[in-house]
């Protein structure tokens, strides 16, 4: 998001500096060396409608990267493996009557079309679920996928939030029995190596390992950055980090908007990547819901982009007061491996080629319902200072796409403030 923010500012004219705390530009986009592959900590999958990113990687003349993939989905129930996603599969699929398989491809049906989703931002998913589709049919297709996303906050997020990601993913589709998903040659990488190209051939700078401490405000007004214990005079900042950051960076913000950003509840992920020597399952997305397992999902990235090994990301989604947020690396390891010969009993400990654990603290912002009320504004009361981040992508979920998209309304939105400011 920063990056795109900083690529339109600069397109504009305006000089631009863009900090980052990492080494390495990306932030839940990021790669990193594992087993002689470059990959993303997180895997990354790209749909339909994701127009902005089109749009963008069109503009980068990096269009001919996109590559589309039909895909197979998977559901690990009652420790069986299911094939899933198309309806043959539901009309199949043994542990549902055909009342509820009705009612539940009627709902998809009538998600994918819904364009206003000021309704649903007042309701429960799970209560809207639960209407359309019937109470056993959703705790057989969601409640697990509910229990180990959010626990105990599961009851109060926002039935639009759920509905804009069954439509995204729904609308990808070749045909009606084939899902489509896209990846990036080279993986997301390739759109943030050619936007950094761009940002510096523009006359911006990058700045890695620089981690702001605080955001300089004098008489409601900006004044700069503290980096490194440096002061730097800036005219207006763009804040692109998680917003659970914002009340200590930026201190001088009002109270009743730092109670705001303070209420928004975050889930952590600590995601497991494993290197394998064959393939899993066939599947590039596999819902699980078997008590014995403690993971929502697998994702066979290989699946979708053609690797000559398996990749294997298990994604453990925690609130920070889960009792095991700080759990070892070594230990969501073990764990993983440990459910690994449920899903393929064919799956030995001798595929494992590697395997790691990448964790990011601010991983999903839980959009509760009303939460266009909840959302602080982009445009804060300190002049010359505007905020974002994945949260504003509400009602739709985090993904790339959305990241650009906000970057260039915020790019919008910072022309306006300075010169707002001017005048
Ligand atoms: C497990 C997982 C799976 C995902 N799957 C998909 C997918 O399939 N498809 C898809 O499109 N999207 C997916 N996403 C979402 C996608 O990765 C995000 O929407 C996108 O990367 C968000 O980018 P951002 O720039 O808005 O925010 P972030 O990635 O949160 O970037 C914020 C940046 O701010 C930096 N920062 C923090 N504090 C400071 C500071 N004090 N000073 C300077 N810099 C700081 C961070 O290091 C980071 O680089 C997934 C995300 C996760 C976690």
């Amino acid at each position: 998001m920063g990056l795109a923010c900083a690529y339109e500012l600069l397109k504009q004219g305006y000089a631009v500096d863009l900090y980052e705390k990492g080494a390495r530009l990306g932030g839940m986009s990021v790669a990193f060396e594992f087993a002689g592959l470059t990959i993303e900590r997180y895997y990354h999958f790209i749909c339909r409608t994701d127009y902005p990113l089109f749009d963008l990687l069109a503009e980068l003349q990096l269009s001919d990267k996109l590559h589309w993939q039909n895909t197979k989905m998977g559901f690990f129930y009652q420790g069986k493996l299911y094939r899933w996603g198309n309806p043959w599969h539901l009309l199949t699929f043994p542990h549902l009557d055909l009342i509820s398989k009705l009612r539940y491809a009627i709902h998809i049906f009538v998600t994918q079309r819904c364009q206003d989703w000021s309704a649903l931002d007042q309701l429960s998913a799970i209560a809207w679920l639960e209407r359309w589709v019937g109470k056993k049919a959703y705790a057989i297709l969601w409640d697990y996928l509910f229990e180990l996303k959010f626990y105990e906050h599961k009851h109060t997020v926002s039935a639009a939030w759920i509905g804009t990601r069954i439509k995204r993913v729904a609308l990808s589709r070749r045909s009606l029995f084939t899902e489509t998903l896209g990846f990036l040659e080279g993986g997301s990488e390739t759109l943030l190596n050619a936007l950094q190209d761009q940002v510096l051939k523009l006359g911006g700078h990058i700045h890695l390992n620089s981690p702001i401490e605080r955001v300089l405000v004098e008489q409601q007004q900006v004044q700069g950055l503290q980096v490194a214990g440096h002061v730097q005079l800036f005219e207006g900042v763009v804040s692109t980090v998680p917003l659970p950051y914002i009340p200590r960076l930026v201190p001088d913000l009002p109270l009743d908007l730092k109670g705001k950003i303070s209420n928004i509840r975050n889930a952590g992920v600590a995601c497991v990547i494993l290197k394998l020597s064959s393939a899993l399952t066939e599947n590039f997305w596999l819902n699980i819901n078997d008590l014995k397992m403690g993971i929502p999902g697998l994702i066979e990235y290989s699946n979708l982009y053609p690797l000559p090994y398996s990749i294997v990301y298990a994604p453990f989604y925690r609130p920070h007061s889960h009792p095991h947020y700080q759990q070892s690396d070594e230990s969501l390891i073990e764990e993983v491996l440990g459910y690994l010969g449920n899903i393929n009993p064919q799956f030995s400990r001798d595929w494992v080629l590697a395997a790691q654990v990448s964790r990011y603290e601010f991983a999903q912002p839980i959009c509760t319902k009303n939460f266009y009320q909840q959302l602080p504004p982009l445009r804060t009361p300190i002049a010359g200072f505007l905020m974002a981040d994945t949260t504003h992508y509400y009602p739709e979920d985090r993904s790339i796409s959305e990241s650009v998209n906000m970057g260039r309304q915020l790019a919008v939105e910072m022309k306006a403030a300075l010169m707002d400011r001017m005048s």
